[in-house]
């Protein structure tokens, strides 16, 4: 139902009848295309160049250019789809050599818009004054990066929905962060041990359970695999029509 879609900001789709509005929701999302902001240039991801690694919002790059942020659980998948958006080997490994882990990575794609890797959390083996640390310093970037565009929360899709992950939605949406939440491990099969339930199914109840009443508006979801790359070129487009609106405004 159109309730329960994501609509880009100015997105008029009252004229469209229900066939010409289905034909616009990115496959496997709630996110409607709109003719107004996709496509131009850049949707391909045609160069990626590591640039730096920051330990303070201040020393992030100020050269004005929008990006995306991707946080999540440590073992979500970050790195995988990340590899997966540029296409390329490894390059996210440039953030999981020591020491950067903790720091905020940003890549620069095509020249013109920024990938950005932040620390995971739930490290279960993290000392908890570390623990603190990391988050203090993820959610100053979260309410003071004025270039930051949305941020793309990742929730393993292979499990039952996680208290953490839900508890760190709840606070992008209290803090009316832009979020787009991405399903990773879509591709994984069913296990007895890890609830049983299809990707489908834990992605209907994250929802059910984190909306609530902190989000007015649905926000964009996506599911995606790194292994398939399904939802690859869907996540592309979402950023894109999401770049071509922030730039305009
Ligand atoms: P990170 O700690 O969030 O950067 O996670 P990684 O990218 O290192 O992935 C953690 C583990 O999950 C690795 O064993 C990956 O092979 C596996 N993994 C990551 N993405 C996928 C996916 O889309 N499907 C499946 N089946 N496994 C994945």
């Amino acid at each position: 139902s159109r309730e329960t879609l994501f609509f880009p900001p100015d997105t008029d789709a009252s004229s469209l009848g229900d066939e010409g509005l289905r034909k616009r929701i990115l496959k496997g999302s709630n996110i409607v295309l709109s003719s107004k902001y996709v496509g131009g240039e850049g949707v391909e991801v045609v160069n990626a160049e590591f640039v730096k690694s920051s330990v303070r919002t201040e020393d992030c790059p100020s050269d004005g250019l929008p990006e995306f942020a991707l946080v999540g659980r440590s073992n979500v998948g970050k790195s995988s789809l990340l590899n997966s958006i540029v296409r390329r080997k490894r390059l996210a490994l440039t953030s999981k050599k020591p020491g950067k882990t903790q720091c905020i990575n940003h890549f620069l794609i095509n020249g013109s818009w920024y990938l950005v890797d932040l620390p995971g959390y739930g490290y279960a083996s993290a000392p908890k004054e570390l623990k603190t640390d990391w988050n203090r310093f993820t959610k100053d970037y979260f309410l003071n990066r004025s270039t930051l565009v949305s941020v793309f929360h990742l929730i393993d899709a292979s499990i039952p929905a996680k208290m953490i992950d839900l508890e760190y939605a709840r606070w992008l949406g209290q803090n009316q962060i832009p979020t787009t939440l991405v399903f990773t491990k879509c591709d994984k099969r069913k296990k007895k041990k890890s609830g049983g339930k299809r990707a489908e199914e834990n992605v209907e109840d994250f929802q059910r359970l984190m909306i609530g009443d902190v989000f007015h508006t649905p926000p964009p979801w996506i599911m995606t695999s790194s292994v398939t790359n399904v939802g690859r070129e869907e996540i592309l487009l979402h950023m894109s029509q999401l770049r071509n609106y922030w730039l305009k405004h």
